[in-house]
Order: structure tokens, then C-alpha cells, then sequence
């Protein structure tokens, strides 16, 4: 006897294991899994700082399939594989009972884990949350991540909103931009990294997205913040391409953040992402001033730390001087496994001179 889990037929992952021996796996059993993963997040944030977080993440709170981030007061569950889907609503009773007392007042279901296609000219996508219980959930929210606010777009944003596991991450590059003047911000989503950087100092920030949906979300949010974006630039363009032309026309960034989606959704894909990955690098060292600063970052699981350090050597950024400053990972809110080493997916590394 292994254990009790959930068994689905199309996922990749066959099974998910929740209990760790013999024993009647049901609502009662996840219910207190959840529980405690919200507990350990009690005392962790503090209001009027930070007002989104990851409540329960999946494997790493021993819920398999089962995330649920915190934007003020809404919480949005996102499941992963049709098992858990089928357990949902018996779980509302729970999610209630544990998400009420702490001023949760509504509960929604994020109903795909991929974002849908956000690029211009696409037709409008449709409505990505379901309500389970509470208050009708807005489609876009105002929260607070060390201070800064963010818009974040829960009904046709990506994951389940917001990409909160860089937090930490942003609050480096606000720490790091005191004093520097231009930024670019590549894969940039709704702003965060750029944000962060602009309240950091940077006189000028470039945001590069495909998404126009995105920069539109992210200029809000410059201006929730007292910022103007007009003294900002928001390209709608492949982040590729726009270093191609960036190097052509000599324009220079005292630091590039660089966070694209995953490269390598399979083992399988491994061998590309990574030349991908150096491709993406050596374009971002030619944008890069002299004495800039590279922060460059992997969300695929497939790509270990070492892997995704080897894209980033001096062979690849044509550069003889740099050197690791630091490499990070997710924050508390994000607790991973030692035997799940699926779940340390995020790397975020800072290269300087
Ligand atoms: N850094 C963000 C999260 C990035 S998510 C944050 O902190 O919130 C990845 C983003 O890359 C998405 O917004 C997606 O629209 C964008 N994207 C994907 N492929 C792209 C490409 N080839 N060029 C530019 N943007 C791309």
C-alpha cells in the first residue's frame, strides 16, 4: 500500500497521491489539508503592505491539483487535472468555513490553467472565473504587493490572475534600480517588474509584451501608483524581435529583467528550451550598458538551476566580466517538497559587472 490518491486518465500525472497510507480519502481529509496550508500563510502578510498571496500551492502544501491565491478579499482556486474539477464543490463547505473568518468574501474558479489569447486583434475571450460562493467577483481588482499597487485581471488575466511567486523578485529589482536609468522589462504581463522599477528610480522603463490586454492592465496600474506611463514605453511587439531591433539601433539598459513563459513544457523540449534560453540571453547582454545588470529568469520545471546558469555563461553573453550576484526562488507563500522537485520551477538570477 503506497497510499490514496486521485487517479486522472488525461494528465500527465496519473496519479496524486494525498494520503500517505491506507486510509478513506474524502472532503474532510483535503478540507484539513487546505486548512493548514492557509494557516501557515496566518501572520506571514501584513495588511496595508501586501494583499495578495498564495494561500495553498498545490503540491507543496500537500493539496496535489489544488492552488488557491488571495487578492483582498477574493480568493481564486485553480485546479489542475479533471480529478480535483469532480471534488470542487464538495470542497466549497471547507474553502468557506477557512476562508471567511479571514475577511474572504468571495470564492471563484479559475476554469483553465493557461491564460487565453490575449494578443490584439484576437476576438475578446470569454469570462475565465466561475463563482462558488460570496460576492459577485469583479473582473479586475486592486491589490498591494510591498506597497506598490497592482491591477491584476482576474477575469481574463493569466494563471489565476497575477504572477505572484516573483514578489520577492520585484522587490529586488526596485532595490536594485535606485539610480539607474533605463530599464526594460521583457515578457513584462501586466507591469509587475516594471512597476517595481519605475517606484525604484528608473527615470525611463520599457515594457515588452505580445499582449496589448497587458500594457493596457500595467498603464493602469502606473497610474494607481502615481506614476505616468507617458514617460514610460509599452511595445506590443515579439520580446525577440525587439531586441533584435534594440541592438540595431545601439539602445543601451542599465538593467534588463527578462521572464519569459516556459520554454520547456516537457522533458522532451528540454534541449531546445535551453538553446532558446541562450538565445534569448546573448540578445538581452548586446542591449546591455557596460556596468547593467542582467536579471534573468526560468518558470520551467524541466530546467534545473545549473541547466538554466549554463545559458547565461560567458561564451553565451559575449562578455568576460560579469558575475552572478545572486540566484532566487519563490517566496514563502510558495512552499515546495524535498521529494517534489517539480515544484522549485522558479529561478530568478542577477548577473552584474
Ligand atoms: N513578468 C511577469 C510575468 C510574465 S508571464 C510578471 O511579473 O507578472 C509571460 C508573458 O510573456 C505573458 O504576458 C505573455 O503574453 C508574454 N509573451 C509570451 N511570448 C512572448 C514573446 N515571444 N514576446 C513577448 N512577450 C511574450
Amino acid at each position: 500500500m503506497l497510499g490514496v490518491g486521485l487517479y486522472d486518465a488525461e494528465s500527465p500525472i496519473a496519479v496524486r497521491l494525498y494520503l500517505p497510507a491506507r486510509g478513506v480519502l474524502d472532503e474532510r481529509v483535503v478540507g484539513a489539508s487546505i486548512e493548514r496550508a492557509v494557516r501557515r500563510r496566518d501572520g506571514m502578510f501584513v495588511d496595508g503592505v501586501t494583499t495578495a498571496l498564495r494561500l495553498c500551492n498545490g503540491e507543496g502544501d500537500r493539496v496535489p491539483g489544488l492552488v488557491i491565491d488571495r487578492y483582498a478579499d477574493v480568493a481564486v482556486v485553480r485546479t489542475d487535472g479533471g480529478a480535483m474539477d469532480l471534488w470542487l464543490e464538495r470542497l466549497v463547505p471547507s474553502l468557506k468555513r477557512v476562508l471567511a473568518p479571514r475577511g474572504i468574501g468571495t470564492i471563484v474558479h479559475r476554469t483553465t490553467s493557461s491564460g487565453p489569447p490575449l494578443s490584439g486583434g484576437a476576438p475578446e475571450p470569454s469570462r475565465k472565473i466561475r463563482p462558488l460562493w460570496g460576492r459577485a467577483a469583479p473582473d479586475t481588482i486592486d491589490v498591494l504587493e510591498n506597497r506598490m499597487t497592482m491591477e491584476v485581471d482576474l477575469a481574463f488575466g493569466q494563471k489565476t490572475g497575477a504572477f505572484l511567486d516573483q514578489r520577492d523578485n520585484r522587490a529586488r529589482v526596485r532595490e536594485l534600480c535606485g539610480g539607474r536609468a533605463k530599464v526594460l522589462n521583457l515578457f513584462s504581463y501586466a507591469g509587475g517588474f516594471s512597476l517595481a522599477a519605475a517606484l525604484g528610480g528608473a527615470s525611463a522603463v520599457t515594457s515588452v509584451d505580445s499582449a496589448s490586454r497587458a500594457h493596457a492592465c500595467a498603464q493602469r496600474s502606473f497610474r494607481k501608483n502615481g506614476l505616468d506611463p507617458a514617460a514610460h514605453a509599452f511595445v506590443t511587439a515579439d520580446a525577440f524581435t525587439f531586441l533584435d531591433s534594440a541592438h540595431a539601433r545601439k539602445e543601451r539598459f542599465d538593467v534588463v529583467v527578462s521572464d519569459p513563459p516556459s520554454f520547456a513544457p516537457n522533458e522532451r523540449s528540454k534541449k531546445k528550451a535551453l538553446s532558446a534560453y541562450r538565445r534569448l540571453h546573448r540578445s538581452c547582454a548586446r542591449v546591455i550598458a557596460e556596468q547593467g545588470v542582467l536579471c534573468a529568469s526560468s518558470c520551467s520545471s524541466h530546467v534545473s538551476l545549473e541547466e538554466f546558469l549554463e545559458t547565461l555563461d560567458d561564451a553565451t553573453l559575449e562578455r568576460s566580466h560579469t558575475t552572478v550576484r545572486g540566484a532566487f526562488g519563490p517566496p514563502a507563500d510558495h512552499p515546495t517538497l524535498p521529494a517534489f522537485p517539480e515544484g522549485r520551477y522558479l529561478k530568478f538570477v542577477v548577473l552584474g559587472p
